[in-house]
């Protein structure tokens, strides 16, 4: 049970007690970025690797386009909350993508591997008869945005699944194998499935098509997660005889960062409300830091803070307690987007929202509180994951370097690029340039793009 709140202070002061969790304050984030700097480096390392929450997979990207990559590419994308099958033209520089979206009911979600990869494979069958291309040899990239265990290019165990996704059979499993089977079960089409990566691999090879400076990749969507280009030397887990000429001495990590604080390392930041959304989720106990960030959970923080300060007796007094307010999962992040996008005092969007979720008795001091709670949550989750940035661009200590972001939470809320910028400037190291810049569809196209490069690769070696 959360503390219960002294009663002789004032109506703000109390409101201020239930929320001032999530004000961290700089030295805070640097803590944070010190035991994130350690994690990371068990991550790397042999010996400590199975013990450390955070991954660090080497995904076998070691090289990033150059520009001469062509031809026709199938390209999926499942990233959690869409998916989407995508036809990728690449003619030097340029890209041209057709793609459709396709849902995921819950029961696939929630049901068994099988089901879940002949749904994909039903998808791809009606997209390839949809564009006329049967019959072509089509080389395939498959984002797939959930720990794997990389083994090769197109060989990628999953270690768990994360976010709204739990299907039995799958763990421990070869993804492209059990694709490959489910094409073969329920399409007669000719796709070589080339390349698996996650989406932040994608982002940042779709970046770094354009761009030599983009060292890293960020997903700020329905999960959270980050990518940069090591060195070969600093990766205990990579296996020295997998040297070859055709690449540089490198290699993309998949920092698998969204289980950071599992190990109950971020408990001295984490608020009751971070503790009760986890309590109730698919997945108690992990992702601890993926949950204070990432756009699936952000809204359902704000629902939880404001259901404490209506209890409270703080915010909307004549609220009918049937409202969509007080029933988990109904307070979209996107609705953190449309309230802190209000600027004036007649709070348009947010009582737009405060309609849809079925409250009408509420006042315009309800709706500076929610958006100011709005603002609290979102600028914890931007500075959470600034001081993840500026702990990667410490360790990679280029003068100056882009970031390729994706992901709806990063592209949609109207402050999170600067709230980013900004504190990411306070926790880098003196000199260090950075640039966030947004990855026009990433997950889709670097998809693609590394089977691009697998391929131009492939074509020199013969
Ligand atoms: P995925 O991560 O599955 O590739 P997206 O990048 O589209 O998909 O991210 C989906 C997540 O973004 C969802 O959790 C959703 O709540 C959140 N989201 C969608 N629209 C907005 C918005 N306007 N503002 C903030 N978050 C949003
Ligand atoms: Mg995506």
């Amino acid at each position: 049970m959360p503390p219960p709140i002294p009663e002789q202070l004032t109506k703000y002061e109390k409101i201020e007690a239930l929320v001032k969790g999530f004000k961290l304050s700089t030295l805070t984030y640097k803590r944070i970025m010190h035991l994130l700097d350690a994690e990371m480096n068990n991550g790397l390392t042999k010996h400590t690797h199975h013990v450390a929450d955070i991954k660090m997979f080497p995904t076998f990207v070691r090289s990033l386009p150059d520009g001469t990559e062509t031809g026709s590419f199938l390209a999926l994308d499942l990233g959690g909350t869409n998916f989407r099958v995508l036809l990728v033209k690449i003619d030097e520089l340029d890209v041209d993508i057709q793609s459709k979206t396709y849902l995921i009911p819950q029961r696939i979600m929630l049901g068994t591997g099988q089901q879940l990869f002949d749904h994909i494979a039903d998808c791809i069958g009606k997209f390839i008869n949809e564009h006329d291309l049967k019959g072509q040899k089509l080389p395939l990239g498959f984002t797939f945005s959930f720990p794997c265990r990389q083994e090769g290019l197109a060989k990628a165990r999953l270690s768990k699944w994360t976010k709204g996704f739990r299907c039995e059979g799958v763990v421990g499993e070869d993804i492209c194998q059990l694709l490959h089977e489910a094409l073969k079960r329920r399409t007669n089409t000719d796709v070589e499935i080339v390349a698996i990566v996650n989406d932040a691999v994608g982002t940042l090879m779709s970046a770094a098509h354009g761009d030599r400076a983009c060292e890293i990749g960020l997903i700020l969507g329905t999960g959270c997660n980050a990518c940069y280009m090591e060195t070969l030397d600093n990766v205990g887990l990579w296996d020295t005889d997998n040297k070859d000429k055709a690449h540089p001495n490198q290699v993309i990590i998949n920092t698998e960062w969204g289980a950071f604080g599992d190990n109950g390392c971020l408990d001295f930041v984490r608020t009751e409300y971070d503790r009760e959304l986890d309590t109730y989720s698919i997945n108690p106990g992990k992702q601890i830091m993926e949950k204070m960030i990432s756009g699936m959970y952000m809204g359902e923080i704000v629902r939880l803070t404001l259901e404490r300060l209506t209890s409270e007796g703080l915010v909307f007094m004549g609220a009918d307690r049937d409202s969509l307010l007080f029933e988990r999962g109904k307070f979209y992040t996107k609705y953190v987007s449309e309230i802190e996008s209000d600027h004036d005092e007649f709070f348009r969007n947010t009582k737009q929202v405060l309609e849809e979720l079925g409250i009408d008795n509420f006042t315009t001091e309800d709706c500076k509180i929610i958006k100011y709670v709005c603002t609290l949550v979102s600028a914890r989750s931007a500075f959470l994951a600034a001081a993840g940035l500026a702990t990667l661009i410490n360790r990679l200590k280029k003068p100056e370097m882009t970031i390729a972001v994706d992901g709806s939470l990063y592209r949609f809320h109207p402050r999170f690029h600067n709230l980013m910028s900004l504190k990411i400037k306070e926790l880098v190291h003196n000199g260090l340039k950075f640039k966030l810049s947004l990855s026009h569809d990433g997950s889709g196209k670097g998809a693609a793009l590394v089977a691009a490069v697998a391929m131009r690769l492939r074509s020199l070696k013969v």
